[in-house]
C-alpha cells in the first residue's frame, strides 16, 4: 500500500460530473487527483447524438467525449486508471482505496455514475459460491485452480494481470473493446456469457457457442455498490442522499452526476460537479 501525498481533493468518475469538479478544483488552484478511465466515460463514448448539451447541438458521444479530453489536457488534468473499492472517512481526512494503493485527499467528489450492466444469469444464483467481484481480495481461494474473469472495463485487466500470479490458469472475457495491457500466459476468450450453471457451486460458464469450466468465476463491472464504496454515507432510493451543496452526511464527502440520482443527463452531471467541486473548495477553505 502507498500513499504518495495528501490531496486537497480526491474525485472518482471521469464522466461528465468528475471531468467537471477536477476543472473546477484545478481552477481554485486545489492538488486534484482523478479516478477513472482514460477514455472518460463508457455513457459519452457510446451515445450516438446528443441534442441537449449546451453548445454542442447533434454532437456525437465521441465527439463531445474528445472535446472534454481535450479540455482537461489543456489543464494538465490526468486520469488515474485505477478503480476505487473504497472511500474511508478518517475524521480530518479521507483514505481511498485502489486495488493495489492507498490514497489520502481532505475532501472527496464521489461522481461513479450509475451501473447499466445486466448481470448474467446464474451470477446472483452463485454469489459466494464460486462467483465473486473482487478478483484480487478472493485470490488466496483460487491458488493452482482455473479462474474465469468477465471484464467490463479496462480496470478488470490489473485483476486479471495479478490473478495471472496465484491461478494455475486464467482466462480473460472483455466485455468491452480494445484490450489494453493482458499479459502473456492468460487465455483471451471473445465471447459472450450466457449463463453461469453449477450445483452447489458454480462449474461452467455457458457461451452462445461452448463452454468454460473453472473453479471460480469473477464479474468485474466498472461500479461497487455505492453504501460498499462508501461505508457510512446515507442512502435515498439507490443513491447518494445529497443537500444543495453536493454534500453528503458526511462532512466534506461530496456526490455529483448520476450517481445523485436522475435525470441522467451530460448537463446535470456536469453542473452537479461544479457545485461539488466548489464547495468541497469552501470546505477546505474554511478548515
Ligand atoms: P458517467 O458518465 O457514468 O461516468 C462515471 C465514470 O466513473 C465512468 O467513467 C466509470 O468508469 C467511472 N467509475 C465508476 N466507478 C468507479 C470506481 N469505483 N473507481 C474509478 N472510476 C469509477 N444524457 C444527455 O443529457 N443527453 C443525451 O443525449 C444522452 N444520451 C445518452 C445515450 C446513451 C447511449 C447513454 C448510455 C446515456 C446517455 N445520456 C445522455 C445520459 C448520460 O450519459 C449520463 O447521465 C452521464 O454520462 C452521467 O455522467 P456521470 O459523470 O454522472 O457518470
Amino acid at each position: 500500500l502507498i500513499v504518495d501525498q495528501r490531496y486537497d481533493l480526491i474525485v472518482i468518475g471521469s464522466g461528465p460530473a468528475g471531468i467537471s469538479a477536477a476543472i473546477n478544483g484545478v481552477i481554485r488552484k486545489k492538488k486534484v487527483k482523478v479516478f477513472g478511465i482514460s477514455d472518460l466515460s463508457e455513457k459519452l463514448t457510446k451515445a450516438p447524438r446528443i441534442d441537449n448539451y449546451l453548445g454542442f447541438f447533434g454532437v456525437s458521444g465521441m465527439d463531445l467525449k474528445n472535446s472534454f479530453a481535450n479540455h482537461i489536457q489543456k489543464m494538465d488534468i490526468q486520469i488515474t486508471e485505477e478503480k476505487v473499492d473504497a472511500v474511508y472517512a478518517m475524521g480530518d481526512h479521507f483514505a481511498v482505496s485502489t486495488r493495489l494503493n492507498m490514497y489520502e485527499a481532505t475532501s472527496v467528489v464521489v461522481a461513479t455514475g450509475v451501473s447499466i450492466k445486466k448481470s448474467i444469469p446464474g451470477e446472483d444464483v452463485f454469489l459466494g459460491k464460486g462467483v465473486g467481484y473482487c478478483a484480487t481480495c478472493d485470490a488466496p481461494i483460487y491458488k493452482n485452480k482455473v479462474v474465469a474473469i468477465v471484464g467490463y472495463d479496462v480496470h478488470a485487466e490489473e485483476e486479471a494481470n495479478f490473478m495471472l500470479d496465484v491461478a494455475s490458469k486464467v482466462y480473460y472475457i472483455p466485455m468491452y473493446k480494445p484490450i489494453k495491457k493482458i499479459r502473456e500466459g492468460i487465455e483471451i476468450l471473445e465471447k459472450k456469457p450466457k449463463e453461469i450453471i453449477g450445483d452447489d457451486h458454480a462449474k461452467k460458464l455457458l457461451f452462445q457457442d461452448g463452454e468454460l469450466e473453472a473453479d471460480g468465476f469473477f464479474i468485474l463491472k466498472d461500479s461497487v455498490d455505492l453504501d460498499q464504496l462508501v461505508p457510512g454515507v446515507e442512502i435515498a432510493e439507490g443513491h447518494f442522499k445529497v443537500d444543495r451543496h453536493m454534500e453528503t452526511n458526511i462532512p466534506g464527502l461530496y456526490a455529483a452526476g448520476d450517481c445523485t440520482g436522475k435525470p441522467y443527463q451530460y448537463l446535470k452531471a456536469a453542473g452537479e460537479g461544479q457545485v461539488a467541486a466548489l464547495n468541497a473548495v469552501s470546505y477546505l477553505d474554511n478548515r
